[in-house]
């Protein structure tokens, strides 16, 4: 990540204010590039609007050459703010509504990733035009062992099982209006195992030869998945990104050798925003409770609930530092919270900083994939953070953070006389 000078994170707080989602696009732009350059390229980069579903972030990493992969209504709107359409979007998910695969069909969505036959069925009825993919998402038999969250092997709601999938010509080839031409299969998210990647990108490539040729069908694209993973706790270790290109590539050049014509695409979310995002909050109150320090944060686990460490009994700690007192030695510890009325609103259990103040800056480090967006914004009514992106030194909000009005608008306040009716009813 390009370093940014702490006076300058705090000149930015001082400006939009606390808590701060800073999202810094030259390292984005950077990692994309780096990747890019790198991996095969007749793969395809798609970025999961999930990670971090900010419109300017999306657009940054479509302008770059990034494909979109999306799951709802407002993240395809998203697509289209940031530009973009047709091959280089994806929509896929287990719950799509008609609504939003009538949207798919009538607004030029590229590929439709299906996870069942009742949707294979329901595309089907809605006669998208042939510019319109579908492609069929696969619960493979096999297990990914490095994974933090196996998605494959197992009972699912996502996907067809391959063993279902492979009994099933006659259902595929009764469709009428669509064509299934490719496959997609996602085996788990932060995977930090570049042998795992591999050894999935492997798995999913041949499942694909075999499915297309075992249901008769061309296969003009597979999606071989991605959940490259972002170190955040002790004893994790970065992936090393240059063994699992090496092998992907490896194994895309013979597949390729094999099926000139397919596309090959891979997905990704974590890998590309999660070193280039940082959140931070400002100190309010420093106390001691029982020979313990406490920082209470005008921030915690509302913007940011991967912080809490999932996954895990113990909790582990996210990259956490004070911006002032970079000079002094961290000597003590403290446990960093943030204001909601839960004992679980811990950002950092005992973590080693220097001697922490009221109104001083800490940032954690490591935070541009599922931050607000994947965290509980509207418990205790604190709603969501600004966030910022930086790009060529230059800082753009690209998120107001929620007004009270902005909260309060959606809900609907029972008139008076319903609450306390004047004359109670006869008895
Ligand atoms: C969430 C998701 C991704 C992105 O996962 P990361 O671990 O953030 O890269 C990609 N594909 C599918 C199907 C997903 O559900």
């Amino acid at each position: 990540m390009t370093s940014l000078p702490d006076h300058d994170v705090a000149e930015l707080a001082d400006r939009f204010g606390t808590p701060l989602y800073l999202y810094d696009g030259d390292a984005l732009r950077e990692r994309y590039e780096r990747l890019r350059e790198r991996l095969h390229p007749g793969v395809d980069i798609f970025y999961s609007a999930k990670a971090n579903p900010n419109v300017s972030v999306c657009a940054l990493l479509h302008s770059l050459g990034a494909g979109l992969e999306i799951s709802s209504l407002a993240e395809l709107v998203t697509a289209e703010r940031a530009g973009a359409t047709g091959p280089d979007v994806i929509f896929l998910g287990p719950g799509k509504s008609t609504e939003e695969l009538r949207a798919c069909c009538e607004r030029g969505v590229g590929t439709i990733v299906c996870e069942s036959f009742a949707e294979l069925a329901a595309v089907d009825e809605l006669r998208p035009p042939a510019t319109v993919k579908v492609m069929l998402r696969v619960n493979p038999e096999s297990e990914s062992a490095g994974s933090r969250l196996a998605m494959g092997g197992k009972p699912r709601q996502f996907g067809v099982d391959e063993e279902i999938l492979r009994s099933s010509r006659d259902a595929v080839s009764a469709l009428r209006h669509i064509r299934v031409t490719g496959f997609h299969a996602y085996l788990g998210t932060r995977i930090l195992d570049a042998t795992t990647i591999v050894r999935n990108t492997g798995t999913i490539l041949e499942l694909a030869e075999s499915l297309a040729e075992l249901l008769d069908i061309p296969l003009e694209t597979v999606d071989i998945g991605g959940g490259w993973g972002v170190p955040y706790f002790d004893g994790e270790d970065d992936l090393d990104a240059d063994a699992a290109i090496e092998g992907i590539n490896a194994a895309v050049e013979s597949f390729l050798d094999r099926n000139p014509a397919t596309r090959v695409i891979t997905e990704l979310g974590r890998y590309l925003v999660g070193w280039a995002g940082r959140y931070i909050v400002r100190a309010r109150y420093v106390k001691e409770s029982k020979g313990e320090w406490f920082v209470i944060a005008d921030g915690g686990t509302n913007h940011h609930m991967a912080a809490v460490g999932i996954g895990s009994f113990v909790k582990r700690n996210f990259p956490i530092r004070a911006l002032a007192g970079q000079d002094s030695p961290a000597d003590r510890v403290y446990t960093v919270t943030g204001p909601l009325c839960t004992p679980n609103d811990v950002v950092a259990k005992r973590v080693w900083l220097p001697e922490v103040h009221p109104g001083d800056l800490l940032e954690v480090a490591r935070s541009g994939a599922y931050g607000p967006s994947a965290s509980p914004v509207m418990f205790l009514s604190h709603g969501h953070p600004a966030e910022v992106l930086l790009l060529g030194g230059t800082a753009h909000l690209v998120r107001s953070r929620d007004t009270v009005e902005d909260l309060l608008r959606p809900q609907h306040l029972v008139p008076a006389e319903l609450r306390a009716p004047a004359t109670l009813p006869a008895h």
